[in-house]
């Protein structure tokens, strides 16, 4: 029988980022240790130090690459894992397709090389950040986790060959518990207003690009065409609060546990949780247009907006079917466009630069 702080020990990669850092915040709460292990390339130590300070106590944080083998094996002797959350990763869409080598290398080959030394060490349970983007063009809504994958940029490319590599692993051995958490739209901000996302540079995305627009940042938002099918011509996407989302994680990390101790029980027949993946999201679906309509009522700013053309790449319509996560994790996301936007708000006033508080 594993000893109990055996099974709460969790290695957190890419855990000093957006959605990383929230769900540091979330295990504390659910009762799990963690380790984080990032080499800050997009975020900093004061998002570590604010995680430390909300959740009262130091976080013990590395500085490493996912691609050094050497360091990685210092953390892995040094601590009993129960399993790994593995968030590292770059992920900008536009940045992947002028510089694909870069991410293949940091994306799949990092992971190869955490896979490896997971093995080394025998650790067996591994949570992966995957995305609603390994769905490329949806033939049906809402999405289902058996819905075809197809990628048309190296991003998404290097999610898919990961989940394959996952699907591969699994095969071969079934003492893997893999799970591919697929999300949908992170948008939000921890309640407290003291972590957030904080883009490098002109933001991609549409919440943050809002909300830089609500602080003047940004002068005005383009949307990216008004005449897809939908609702009122502009694009629609499952959005979802990254504090629900990373109650999503600890979901999972209860699911994997659970199954552990169904095992050592030795009562119940042996189970492999294999390669699993999971959608995260809401369900339910909306409208760029009526995302900057409930984010402009909630911060009382006028969001000025002009419309431009489709961008390349870009679908009409994704979201969520939500039935496996509520099934087998027991999780489903409780907040609304509201929370989304109150809480974003929030952060992005407090904090105009982010992190950058020089
Ligand atoms: P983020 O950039 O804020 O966090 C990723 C973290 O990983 C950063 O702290 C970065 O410094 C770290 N990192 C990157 N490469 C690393 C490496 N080689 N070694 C160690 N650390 C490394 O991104 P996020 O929004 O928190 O996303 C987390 C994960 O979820 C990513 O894998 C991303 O692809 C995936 N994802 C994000 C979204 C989204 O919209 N935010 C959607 C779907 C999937
Ligand atoms: N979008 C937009 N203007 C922006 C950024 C995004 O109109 O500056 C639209 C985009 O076309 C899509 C939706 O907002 O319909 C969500 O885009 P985002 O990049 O946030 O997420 P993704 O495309 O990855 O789903």
């Amino acid at each position: 029988m594993l000893e109990n702080f055996m099974k709460n020990k969790i290695l957190v990669t890419g855990g000093a980022g957006y959605i990383g850092t929230h769900t540091c915040i979330a295990l504390h709460e659910a009762g799990y240790d963690f380790v984080v292990y990032d080499n800050l390339f997009n975020s900093s130590r004061e998002a570590i130090n604010r995680v430390s300070t909300l959740i009262g106590q130091t976080i013990e944080f590395i500085e490493g690459d996912i691609r050094d083998a050497e360091s990685l094996k210092q953390v892995f002797a040094a601590h009993h894992f129960f399993g790994v959350i593995h968030f590292a990763g770059l992920k900008a869409v536009g940045e992947s397709v002028a510089k694909p080598l870069m991410y293949y290398n940091n994306n799949v080959s990092g992971t190869i090389t955490l896979l490896e030394m997971m093995s080394e060490y025998d650790v067996k349970n591994f949570v992966f950040s995957s995305s609603a983007t390994v769905y490329g063009n949806p033939e049906s809504l809402p999405i289902d986790e058996s819905s075809k994958r197809s990628c048309t940029n190296p991003y998404g490319q290097s999610k898919l060959a990961v989940e394959h590599i996952l699907e591969d692993l699994a095969v071969s051995d079934d003492s893997w518990n893999l799970i591919a958490l697929r999300y949908f739209n992170p948008v939000g901000a921890h309640p407290s207003g003291q972590i957030g996302e904080d883009p490098n540079d002109i933001p991609n995305n549409l919440m943050p690009y809002i909300s830089q627009v609500a602080v003047d940042k940004l002068e005005k938002l383009s949307i990216f065409g008004n005449d897809y099918s939908t609702v009122d011509g502009t694009g629609v996407r499952d959005f979802i609060h990254v504090t629900d989302l990373a109650q999503g994680h600890v979901a999972a990390f209860d699911y994997l546990e659970k199954q552990t101790r169904l095992n050592e029980s030795g009562t119940t027949q042996q189970y492999s949780v294999g390669f699993l993946p999971i959608n995260l999201g809401t369900g339910k679906g909306t409208s760029v247009l009526e995302l900057v309509s409930a984010f402009s009522d909630v911060s009382g700013q006028a969001i000025p907006y002009q419309f431009t053309d489709r961008r390349a790449g870009d679908i009409a319509s994704c979201y969520a079917s939500v039935d496996k996560a509520k099934m087998l994790l027991g999780w489903q996301a409780e907040l609304s466009i509201t929370d989304m936007c109150q809480d974003t708000w929030r952060w992005q006033s407090m904090y105009p630069n982010g992190y950058d508080v020089s």
